[in-house]
């Protein structure tokens, strides 16, 4: 068997330790003689392993007391409406920074439901910096400030929150969660896709300050209310119960092989200097992010001549560097390098991107 580094934006990589230990216990999880994807969601087995995987979020994100954590389906996407429906609901304003193009879906989605305001962007130049912004850009009265953290097909970051005042700070930290310690006080909401930091791609971890768990708009359906998860436990109907069960393997392995969140930080920091040093260095390899604003997630680059990235991008995937093409958008390659990413992956990329210099420079 050989396994290829994958360095797609999501899903990707998990680590082989988690997997490993999913298929141990895929036939019999311990001694009840099925399969976790066999098991009532009402059983005592299976409550035990949300209940496991929520503290374990809980102990390893240190997450305050005052705040719901949800296990829920339909990807990050569904998010850019559970969130005006449920939390535009006071003054029905909302303020969106845009950048990208994840914030801009989430933007476009917020005014379906009240006035969402674009209150600063980067789309002038394609997204390659965090606009600046100050406290008196912001309506105090709106709901909620809206940003996208970590900007997943421009690979930059959010490294100082936007000021925002009393007005609760909403961030999709789809590509990020788990990447290294967040103040979750600084947030009246977070939510993260599971499918790149933190198991597979089907269940969607919200956490929500209780006071902001109010009266959802009238039209909300009820499988997009907060309020119903969060009195039923995450449980009002079927979650998606294996994909929580990978969650919790992978919070067990931050946990006790990694150390916890400033560990996590220490190993991605150095997974992805060890990419941008080659970057600041080369002469045929560029970075498209302004320095300040990096994403320690997802690199993107370029040789600035398409048909040398075509050729990266193939002899890559034959060294077994797969899905290292950049997006439409942006061109070039992308190294997404989450926490299933092993060290030795970035290394033998960040080894074959210098072969591939000498040989075309
Ligand atoms: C991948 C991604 C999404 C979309 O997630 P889905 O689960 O596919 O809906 C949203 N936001 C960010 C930042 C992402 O990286």
């Amino acid at each position: 068997m050989s396994r290829v580094f994958n360095f797609s934006a999501g899903p990707s990589m998990m680590p082989e330790a988690v997997l490993k230990k999913a298929a141990e216990q895929m036939l019999d999880y311990e001694g009840c003689g099925q399969s976790v994807m066999e098991m009532s969601h009402r059983s005592k087995v299976y409550q035990s392993i949300i209940d496991g995987a929520e503290s374990l979020l809980r102990e390893v994100m240190n997450i305050p007391d005052n705040y719901k954590v949800l296990f829920l389906q339909g990807g990050g996407s569904s998010q850019f409406s559970m969130v005006p429906l449920n939390l535009m609901t006071k003054s029905g304003k909302a303020d969106y920074i845009i950048t990208g193009q994840w914030a801009k879906k989430a933007f476009q989605e917020g005014s379906r439901y009240g006035k969402a305001r674009a209150v600063a962007s980067s789309a002038d130049k394609t997204f390659s910096y965090i606009p600046k912004t100050d406290k008196s850009m912001f309506d105090p009265d709106a709901d909620y400030v809206y940003i996208c953290m970590n900007n997943t097909i421009y690979g930059t970051v959010y490294h100082t929150l936007p000021e925002t005042g009393s007005v609760p700070l909403v961030a999709d930290i789809s590509s990020c969660i788990l990447s290294e310690p967040i103040d979750v006080s600084k947030f009246g909401l977070l939510f993260a896709g599971a499918q790149k930091n933190m198991g597979p791609a089907g269940v969607t971890v919200v956490i929500i300050r209780e006071d902001l768990i109010g009266e959802p708009m009238d039209i909300t359906p009820t499988m997009f209310k907060y309020k119903i998860h969060a009195e039923n436990k995450s449980l009002y109907n079927t979650p998606p119960c294996y994909g929580i069960y990978i969650i919790k393997l992978m919070l067990e392995w931050i946990k006790n092989d990694i150390g916890g969140l400033e560990n996590m930080k220490k190993l991605n920091e150095k997974k992805a200097n060890l990419i941008y040093d080659v970057l600041d260095s080369s002469n045929l390899f560029k970075g498209t992010v302004v320095k300040e604003d990096r994403s320690l997630m997802n690199i993107p680059f370029v040789t600035g001549n398409d048909e040398l990235d075509a050729l990266f991008v193939k002899e890559a995937a034959e060294n077994g560097f797969v899905n290292i093409k950049g997006h439409r958008t942006v061109g070039g390659m992308r190294a997404s390098v989450y926490n299933g990413m092993p060290l030795e992956g970035v290394e033998k990329l960040v080894a074959f991107m210098k072969k591939f210099e000498e040989e075309h420079s």
